[in-house]
């Protein structure tokens, strides 16, 4: 049976809506062409062609060879060239195209048709002999590298060793006879690395650059960058085979990058770089360093008025922000790609918000464009813009934000040192696609060479990491690993600050700040609490950290940790003298020490959330968090054993181990936590109970605002045991009501947080007014995995190893956990249909966690105060 599958398309032949086949590059090509952008002519060999070759161990599926040949005869009878002639050759690119963007990852071949047969007929429709030596020069360096994969120093040496010989600074100082005698010097070198078997023939060198291209939609650098970007290696990658037009004719043609709007900032302004007399490499790898957009009107005034009536066309068309490449060839202008342009978080805000203004989209359109992370990028620090420091060097704004880290000179150094949690700066002297695992890992990014639109800056842009390029004068030794910056040397492990927004980079360690928030940032936060269903709370427990959330848009508290209040070393004493006390005396002592201590903190809290709902939830310290631990506290008496310390010392710290010694457990987490520590001690709970009513009564009289009382149970597993600690609960409040004179609505519930409390959660839905899953403690018990150790240990070989998806103490594992949390809400409001019900494990602040709670209809969600703009806009995007 014969294939009938349809591999080649010709530029008219496709549209934007044809994506998935034709990748990104080649579908907006032909969009280009449909709308009337100049746009060379050119065919494209779909994904589904390079993923039948993957499939197949890279045999490529029958007729697909019979298919480009087919394609390029058409090519060639529109163009009215053709393919090796020596009158009228066609030379083309043949450049990947992924359905998604990847930025230089995979190969591409520039100037294929170039020989021995055509350079002469090139050179005389060019009228410029030097133009047609550089073009074929270049095009054995580039073919001979990527698709017969001979070492780039065979190619670099010669052209170096040629300039040496010539007193040439530049390539551009090269003449034409000195580029011809590179050429010769080039294929006998490209013929000797092969064993004689360079090809010359360019229909075979067409059909091994399109296999080579999509060959490199395996190469390592691709694989790192899908995985990081969550791509499929499963989407393959489409070739685009081009007519070739050029930039480096002289000085009326012209090559360049642009944007419709500022990446970095989202700005509507001219933003792109050019080059004349170049060809599109140049400008993309920073091999040259290229000139302002803005310059070229005073080059090419009509290429640029054109170029500028494009940009907008284009953006227009697409309804988001370009990022284009184009060149000019003899004052014409032709536009080789357009595609929606990466950009920072702060710009993918502001175009969002300006397009809504613009009336270019609706409110729901630019909400699912910002991406949550995005909005988290925006809460990231920047520098203290008090600080004194004095620059050492500046360089290009590349990639905004600020960062502080040792340095690193290489990036298996830095994906090393980066991967083990240390804070690294990547210095190189222009950073290229391979660094991009060293990048990722990074805090930022560090080069001496190279222009905003370089690869560095691209892909840094991408990921929101911190980078200053073409830091001028800065020498790198990268065997040394130093950096000297103004005279001064740097090495690995020395500290630098940079400054992503302005260039600057400076010695030493900055003081960070957080970052404001803007107009545009709060816009977004109204539109998705517009739209949104969730209720959206913040896990605080003091003032400060409830005022930052309700800043921020939080709806109510949705767990304080009252444990957590008693971290400070200062309050630590009086919950440990509570834990190990040895009598009722002596623990009702402790609490009656701890009593005003958690009054004042509720009191903050109450004060700023102004009436909007609290959840204070009891005591549930995990002993070992607050107990000292059994082996120290040994080795400590031990100690003052043998020193002879003051016999009233050692008695104290010997009671204190035994103490230790009777309350230690092998599986605190397990253990004596929550409701299980109340119901031995009864006269915790009611501590507490009394503290809030006292504090709620306390701001109700003080600031006349309601309170909206919770009193949550931690660790339930048994409807028992909601059942007395709410009557101990509300025996304590009502003593306190009736002292008071005074009384104010409030609610007793519980966390199910236990695999047994979900699933009877019908039973234990007759005690309790609201649900808060506590997804921290059913991941571990639901699964089955230490909270304290797994991620140490297996977890992350879990994940490295795709064992499992994702750390499901970071997202909820739906499929598994989730089923808890549906179960749970589904028997507590079988029992009471009006049963409130929210989750308050991190999981309330990641995206996909959010939407799996929208979609089990919790009524609210509730994480740490800086996830609330996230998990603001996520709840809106669950329901768009
Ligand atoms: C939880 O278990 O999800 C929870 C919120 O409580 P904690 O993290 O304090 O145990
Ligand atoms: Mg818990």
């Amino acid at each position: 049976m014969t294939d009938q599958t349809k591999y080649v398309y010709d530029l008219s032949e496709g549209d934007v809506s044809l994506k998935n086949l034709l990748g990104g590059k080649g579908a907006n090509l032909a969009e280009m062409n449909k709308i009337g952008v100049p746009v060379p002519d050119a065919f494209t060999v779909t994904t589904q062609a390079c993923v039948a070759a993957m499939n197949n161990g890279g045999t490529w599926p029958q007729g697909l060879a019979e298919q480009i040949d087919a394609g390029l005869s058409r090519l060639e009878e529109r163009t009215g060239k053709t393919l090796g002639s020596p009158d009228k050759p066609l030379l083309v690119s043949v450049r990947s195209g992924a359905v998604f963007s990847m930025p230089g990852m995979m190969d591409t071949i520039l100037n294929l048709g170039i020989s021995d047969d055509t350079v002469e007929a090139v050179a005389a429709l060019a009228g410029n002999e030097r133009f047609a030596w550089d073009c074929y020069r270049r095009f054995i360096q580039m073919y001979g590298e990527v698709v017969e994969g001979i070492s780039p120093h065979v190619f670099e040496d010669a052209l170096t060793a040629m300039k040496a010989d010539r007193g040439a600074e530049q390539d551009t100082d090269l003449s034409a006879a000195d580029l011809k005698e590179l050429t010769r010097q080039f294929q006998e070198l490209a013929n000797r690395e092969l064993g004689g078997d360079w090809t010359s023939d360019p229909k075979q060198q067409l059909l091994r650059a399109v296999n080579a291209v999509f060959a490199s939609w395996l190469n390592p650098r691709a694989e790192v960058y899908r995985k990081s970007q969550g791509i499929s290696r499963d989407l393959g990658t489409a070739v685009n085979v081009q007519e070739m037009v050029f930039g480096n004719r002289g000085e009326t043609s012209a090559t360049g990058v642009c944007f419709s709007r500022n990446p970095s900032t989202g700005v509507k302004e001219l933003y792109g770089e050019f080059l004349t007399n170049a060809q599109g490499e140049d400008v993309v790898a920073g091999i040259r360093t290229p000139r302002p957009l803005a310059e070229m009107e005073g080059v090419l005034p009509e290429a640029f008025h054109e170029l500028l009536a494009t940009m907008d066309a284009l953006e227009l068309h697409n309804k988001d922000m370009q990022d284009m490449e184009f060149t000019i060839e003899d004052g014409k202008l032709y536009m080789l790609q357009t595609r929606n342009g990466k950009r920072t978080a702060a710009a993918t805000v502001k175009t969002a918000v300006d397009m809504v203004d613009e009336g270019l989209i609706t409110t729901d359109e630019a909400l699912l464009r910002i991406n949550p992370a995005d909005l988290d990028a925006l809460l990231h620090p920047g520098i203290d813009p008090d600080h004194t420091a004095t620059p050492i060097v500046k360089g290009l704004p590349a990639s905004p934000g600020a960062a502080v880290g040792a340095l690193s000179f290489d990036a298996d150094d830095a994906a090393e040192r980066g991967g083990r949690g240390e804070q690294i700066i990547l210095v190189r002297y222009e950073t290229t696609p391979d660094d991009i695992h060293g990048v990722m890992v990074s805090q930022g990014v560090l080069t001496a060479h190279g222009g905003m639109t370089s690869h560095a800056a691209v892909v840094a842009r991408g990921m929101g990491i911190t980078c200053v390029a073409g830091a001028p004068g800065i020498k790198i030794d990268p065997l040394g690993k130093t950096v000297a910056i103004d005279g001064v040397v740097y090495g690995t492990g020395d500290v630098l600050t940079l400054n992503g927004s302005t260039g600057e980079v400076f010695a030493g360690a900055l003081p960070l700040v957080p970052p404001s928030i803007n107009e545009d940032f709060e816009k977004v936060g109204r539109w998705a609490d517009a739209v949104r269903r969730l209720g959206v709370r913040a896990n605080a427990e003091n003032f400060e950290d409830a005022s930052k959330a309700r800043e921020l848009g939080a709806e109510g508290i949705g767990l304080a940790r009252t444990e957590h209040m008693f971290m400070a070393a200062d309050r630590l004493p009086a919950v440990r003298k509570m834990i190990l006390a040895e009598n009722e005396d002596q623990r009702a002592a402790a609490l009656a020490e701890i009593l005003p201590m958690q009054q004042v903190d509720f009191e903050g809290i109450f004060t700023a959330m102004k009436g909007l709902p609290v959840t204070v939830r009891l005591l549930d310290p995990p002993l070992h968090e607050f107990l000292p631990n059994l082996v120290e506290q040994s080795v400590l008496v031990k100690e003052l054993e043998l020193t002879g310390a003051d016999e009233a010392r050692l008695a104290a710290e010997r009671a204190t181990l035994a103490q230790v010694k009777k309350l230690h457990e092998q599986n605190p987490m397990l253990g004596t936590r929550g409701c299980r520590l109340a119901m031995l001690y009864p006269s915790i709970p009611d501590m507490q109970a009394r503290a809030i009513i006292r504090a709620a009564l306390a701001v109700l009289e003080r600031e006349g605002e309601t309170v909206g009382v919770e009193i949550m149970i931690p660790l339930v597993a048994y409807e028992s045991e909601l059942k007395a600690q709410r009557e101990i609960v509300v025996a304590a409040v009502e003593d306190e009501f009736a002292k008071a004179g005074k009384r104010l609505d409030y609610l007793v519930g519980t966390m199910i947080e236990i695999p047994r409390a979900a699933l009877t959660a019908d039973q234990i839905a007759r005690e309790a007014d609201f649900f808060s899953f506590g997804t921290n403690d059913l991941t571990q018990t639901g699964i089955g995995i230490s909270r304290d150790d797994a991620e140490a240990g297996f977890l992350g070989a879990y994940v490295d190893t795709e064992v499992i998806e994702k750390n499901p103490f970071e997202s909820l594992d739906v499929s598994g956990v989730g089923q808890l949390v549906a179960l749970g809400v589904e028997k507590g409001r079988s029992t009471k249909p009006t049963l409130k019900t929210g989750v308050c494990g991190e999981h309330g602040g990641d995206p996909a966690s959010i939407e799996f709670f929208n979609s089990v209809g919790l009524d609210y969600v509730s994480c740490s105060p800086f996830r609330v703009p996230v998990a603001r806009l996520a709840a809106a995007r669950s329901v768009l």
